[in-house]
């Protein structure tokens, strides 16, 4: 069944205010529709992002508390006030390096999707996990977590991207084999979950060091539906490259 691919790019804790600005003024107006395109950023671009017509723009994070003592977070509410209604959960780094747990991720996701928010939640094997014959095993777990109590009517909503550590601002990209290879399986699980008609739904994104010179291929997987693309999203050229190549 057609699934329309949506690439959104991560920019990190990459760019300022100005700097969003004038990527909007270059992109936004030339995009086209073989896929939704959308970028995310960081917290303080975000309204500057809203300026697009065309471009999906979506928070790199948000918190599964309504309010509180949180310091430094960023509700749900908070980010439905400024338009914004779709959010990475559980990237990588937030997993390392910002204690972001398949608990947490779960939490957040149901926050999101009780909150009108579209998760992008990431799953992915690293190195020693890939080089150990994990993969399938780890991006399971982190699928079933991420997805417990979300309702079947919900799934759709979402979007999962797989993305390799070992893949993430290396240049190592996986193959279009090994990609397609782990997305698919990925949407078999949620075919257990959920049963095939909802996995046949679900948007599955492949994500580390996608290039404007790789994006076409990898999207012509059959379980391939876009890309979460870091470095290539950051530059105005380099997304507008991969505009052209689709
Ligand atoms: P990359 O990042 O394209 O720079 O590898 C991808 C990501 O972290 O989402």
């Amino acid at each position: 069944m057609a699934r329309k691919p949506i690439v959104v790019g991560n920019w990190k804790m990459n760019k300022t205010i100005a700097e969003t600005k004038a990527f909007v003024a270059a992109v936004d107006d030339k995009l086209n529709d073989k896929a939704d395109w959308g970028i995310a950023t960081p917290y303080l671009d975000l309204p500057a992002a809203k300026e697009a017509k065309h471009l999906i723009v979506a928070a790199e994070d948000m918190h599964f508390k309504d309010s509180g003592a949180y310091t430094g977070a960023v509700s749900a509410a908070m980010l439905k006030e400024i338009g914004v209604d779709w959010t990475i959960l559980g990237h990588s780094e937030r997993r390392q390096y910002f204690g972001e747990t398949d608990e947490t991720v779960n939490l957040k996701m149901l926050q999101a999707l009780k909150n009108g928010i579209n998760p992008i939640v990431c799953v992915g094997e690293s190195e020693a996990q890939y080089d150990a014959g994990e993969t399938h095993d780890v991006v399971k777990t982190q699928v079933v977590a991420a997805y417990k109590d979300v309702a079947k009517e919900d799934v759709e909503k979402t979007v999962i991207a797989y993305e390799p550590i070992w893949a993430i601002g290396t240049g190592k990209t996986a193959t279009n084999e090994i990609a397609q290879d782990v997305c698919g399986y990925i949407r078999s699980v949620v075919a257990e979950l959920y049963g095939q008609e909802t996995a046949d739904k679900v948007r599955i994104q492949y994500g580390g060091s996608v290039k404007p010179n790789t994006i076409k291929e990898l999207l012509a997987q059959p379980d391939i539906d876009g890309a979460l693309v870091g470095g290539a999203s950051l530059k105005e050229d380099s997304y507008l490259a991969m505009v052209a190549a689709l």
